[in-house]
């Protein structure tokens, strides 16, 4: 049952009113980004308006509110993930630097020769790169679970592959190509049994599916707000505290230090440490507001949202004869991303086909070259629902893709 009043939802995204091609824009390019409503770029306007200073230390007033907003974000960022404390939130640019600051500090400090990092086929490029680079430098194995034809990840994969030696396992929540949901607190739970340390990737599963990290129990959680109604430039790492401690700082500089003397220096506390630098304080206000926004539609709700628009989709493409889907086709454990090829069409004269329909979808590699290969395709195109999505969209989305082929000038 689909409980969202996605009318009233939509009026708030002013860039949704946008016309393109003739034709009000339908953007169904979630999954690479996200559409801010007015609230969160009012915050952000107001942030610049009336409060923007230096935050941390400063004596003036400025500096004082930007202090306030910038703590106030890291503490509903801790309440909508239910961490601990707010020592566990850092605030980085983005998934990207969250999973490069894992590796750089945890992965330097602790990875040993012959250790093995496990990370999945499907993952993006920025949980392959970092894991490439330690594992060359410490002469560690990297090593995948690769998923089934289904795009699923067997359990057996997990049994296999996760084993005494794994020092780390970085996995994302889903897969932003293939929609899959992995069953995360099972794998977890395995990979703390034998003495692994779980990374989450949730630049794809936070937006859209509520994650407790009490209840999930990952070592460390990363994750960006533009994917969530946020802007872009800032992302979260979330860390256990005993973890965080144990770890050294990733960049060194201003506002991470306790005590600098000519020879040496001693750091600040959590979460400071790994904050060097003057830290992005609007990029704080809009992720902010971006969390109020969700958690007052209810990331439940959202969910159940997408997964009527996802099924109704699947569904229809699935009739399709000339359409392959790439991911599970089954509603069980997926979410609102699909991805899929045309027959005989190259999946960014799809996108570009689309675009005239004033439909923005997404085609490529999706930052994820190792799966294309493993699936055997150079490429797809890719539709990625959210809050503000509605079935008319899908319809017009399911009008403009039967009617690529004959663009190109094929019967049917
Ligand atoms: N991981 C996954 C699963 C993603 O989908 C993305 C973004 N496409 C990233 C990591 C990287 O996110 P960002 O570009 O915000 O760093």
């Amino acid at each position: 049952m689909d409980s969202l009043d996605v009318a009233r939802i939509k009026k708030d995204f002013p860039i949704l009113e946008r016309v393109v091609n003739d034709k009000q824009i339908v953007y169904l390019d979630n999954a690479a980004t996200t559409q801010k409503p007015t609230s969160v770029i009012e915050k952000i306007n107001d942030y610049n308006r009336f409060s923007h200073a230096n935050p941390h230390r400063g004596a003036h007033i400025l500096s004082v509110e930007s202090t306030k907003i910038y703590d106030d974000a890291k503490e509903k960022v801790k309440s909508f993930i239910n961490a601990h404390s707010t020592e566990e939130i850092i605030f980085t640019r983005n998934t990207t630097e969250s999973l490069n600051l894992i590796a750089q500090s945890y992965g330097r400090e602790f990875i040993e020769k012959g250790d093995e990092i496990v990370i999945t086929i499907s993952s993006h490029h920025s949980n392959i790169l970092p894991w490439q680079r330690i594992a060359k430098e410490k002469d560690a194995i990297l090593k995948y679970l690769y998923l089934d034809k289904d795009g699923r990840l067997p359990m057996e994969e997990v049994y296999k592959k996760i084993t005494k030696k794994t020092k780390l396992l970085s996995i994302e929540g889903m897969s932003n190509v293939l929609g899959t949901i992995h069953p995360l607190k099972e794998i977890i739970k395995y990979a703390h049994n034998m003495g692994t340390k779980v990374i989450v990737d949730g630049a794809q599963s936070v937006p859209h599916i509520k994650i407790d990290v009490k209840d999930l129990d990952a070592d460390f959680l990363v994750f960006s707000a533009h994917k969530m109604l946020g802007p872009m430039g800032i992302g979260v790492l979330y860390g256990k505290k005993e973890i965080l401690e144990s770890m050294p700082p990733f960049l060194l500089g201003g506002d991470m230090i306790e005590y600098v003397s000519e020879q040496d220096s001693s750091f600040a506390p959590l979460p400071f440490k790994f904050e060097a630098g003057t830290q992005n304080v609007e990029g704080a206000a809009g992720l902010l507001e971006a969390i109020n926004y969700l958690e007052n539609i209810g990331i439940e709700n959202i969910k159940l949202h997408e997964e009527v628009l996802t099924q109704y989709t699947l569904e229809k493409m699935m009739n399709i004869s000339y359409l392959d889907i790439q991911g599970p086709l089954d509603m069980e454990n997926r979410g609102g991303i699909i991805s899929f090829t045309i027959k005989d069409v190259h999946p960014h004269d799809t996108a570009t086909i689309l675009d005239s329909y004033g439909i923005a979808i997404r085609s490529g590699h999706h930052c994820a070259q190792p799966l294309m290969h493993y699936m055997g395709v150079p490429s797809t195109s890719r539709v990625s629902f959210y809050l503000y999505n509605t079935l008319e969209d899908a319809d017009k989305f399911l009008y403009a893709i039967k009617n690529v082929r004959k663009w190109l000038g094929y019967g049917s």
